[in-house]
């Protein structure tokens, strides 16, 4: 094989921390070790079947060509039309360019935001990829450590903009933290983003999976439309992870430059799968609230598992995560997610991909069953009382 030198761009990236923990415990498994996969964050319902089949009609009615590249029409009919019923946010179909899954939103939003040297402040902990997407496009991400239990801290946000500041990157609810901010907390932050003349990407993936408390979209904070760019998809609420479809929503100006990369790289994505989305959008409800349900059950008997062995964890409000720190009960914290696997074959995901600080804590996805849960608990307790 020649040599190859990578390009510093790529230099200065690294693999998906999420994907790398899930494919270990995949290899695992490959070999025959049963594991207990609290990994990656991935509902484990099957995609509603009204869903697939619209999907099937789809290609037999013959979706199988290029579309619009912004996305097909009546799509962000339909996805201006859910976010209105559910939120009341108000988006025209020209305000909005489908895309192939959130992660693809995130690139283009960032790419269209920054320039070479431009900085993103991102609080923590965060999704890893937010950091590795942020660089990949030439900006410099700008760690802000959120408080003791994870609540957006906005004096430490304003205290690290700069004159390179072009953008706040917030997710809530939140992976891997689960938390949702309030009104005030985020009219803080709106302050912030007037004043220092600044951008909000706000990927809002986990808005309908809310167990406690009240999702407000950032777009709705006062005069906040015209500087938010809302990243959202499918992966989440409709348990569409594999079909790879997700939207953003922003001001006219900003959105005819994300068209641009979109056209110039996955020009849409697949037809047949946006022409399925519209089920999802306008007949799946009910799925989405008993997947609601689910998860909040799921998330109680986590939570009080976690706290009967020690952790001092709050209860998170939304997503399907809990990143508890390991000190709670460990010493050796670090190492803990490891360890966990290797003694008892539970699998979750190290802190260290959410940021600096967050080496000790552990992230749990609770999106597998409650039987699953149930002997997590148990394997983990055993672990401990070794
Ligand atoms: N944002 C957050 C916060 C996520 O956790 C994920 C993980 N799926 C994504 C975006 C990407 O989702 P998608 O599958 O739509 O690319
Ligand atoms: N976002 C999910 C997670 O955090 C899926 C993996 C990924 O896209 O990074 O586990």
């Amino acid at each position: 094989m020649r040599n190859y030198t990578p390009p510093k761009k790529l230099l200065k990236i690294g693999e998906s921390a999420t994907m790398k923990a899930a494919e270990k415990a995949r290899e695992l498994r490959a070999k025959g070790v049963n594991v207990i996969s609290l990994d990656v964050g991935e509902p484990d319902f099957p995609t509603p079947k009204p869903i697939i089949e619209a999907a099937y009609r789809a290609l037999n009615e013959g979706l199988t060509k290029y579309s619009q590249s912004q996305g097909l029409p009546e799509l962000r009919e339909a996805i201006a039309d859910n976010l209105r019923k559910i939120f009341g946010v108000d988006y025209l179909p020209n305000e909005i360019v489908v895309t192939a899954g959130a992660k693809m939103g995130v690139f283009y939003a960032l790419t269209a935001l920054l320039d070479e040297g431009d900085e993103v402040i991102i609080p923590t902990p965060a999704w890893p990829s937010y950091f590795d997407i942020t660089k990949f496009v030439g900006g410099v991400p700008v760690e802000v450590r959120s408080g003791e239990d994870f609540e957006l801290l906005p004096d430490r946000i304003d205290k690290a903009v700069t004159e390179k500041t072009r953008a706040i990157l917030l997710n809530y609810p939140n992976n891997p933290t689960g938390m949702i901010y309030d009104k005030k907390v985020l009219e803080n932050v709106a302050e912030i983003v007037k004043r220092k003349e600044l951008w909000v990407v706000s990927d809002e993936i986990y808005c309908r999976l809310v167990y406690d408390g009240e999702f407000i979209p950032f777009s709705k904070i006062e005069e906040m439309r015209d500087r938010t760019i809302t990243i959202n998809g499918f992966s989440k609420t409709y348990s569409m992870t594999g079909w790879r479809l997700g939207y953003i929503c922003g001001p006219k100006n900003v959105i005819k430059e994300i068209l641009k990369v979109q056209q110039q790289t996955a020009t849409h994505p697949p037809t047949f799968i946006q022409k399925a989305a519209i089920t999802a959008l306008y007949e799946c409800e009910s799925y989405v609230r008993n997947m609601v349900n689910e998860f909040k059950i799921r998330r109680n008997l986590f939570y009080d598992g976690l706290r009967r062995m020690g952790f001092k964890i709050k209860k998170p409000q939304g997503a399907f995560y809990i990143f508890p720190n390991a000190m709670d009960v460990y010493s050796e914290a670090e190492n803990f997610s490891e360890h966990l696997l290797e003694k008892v074959a539970v699998s979750t995901t190290p802190g260290e991909g959410f940021g600096k600080g967050y080496e000790k804590h552990f992230r749990i996805s609770y999106a597998t069953s409650r039987e699953k849960i149930e002997k997590a608990i148990l394997k983990m307790e055993e672990f401990l009382k070794r």
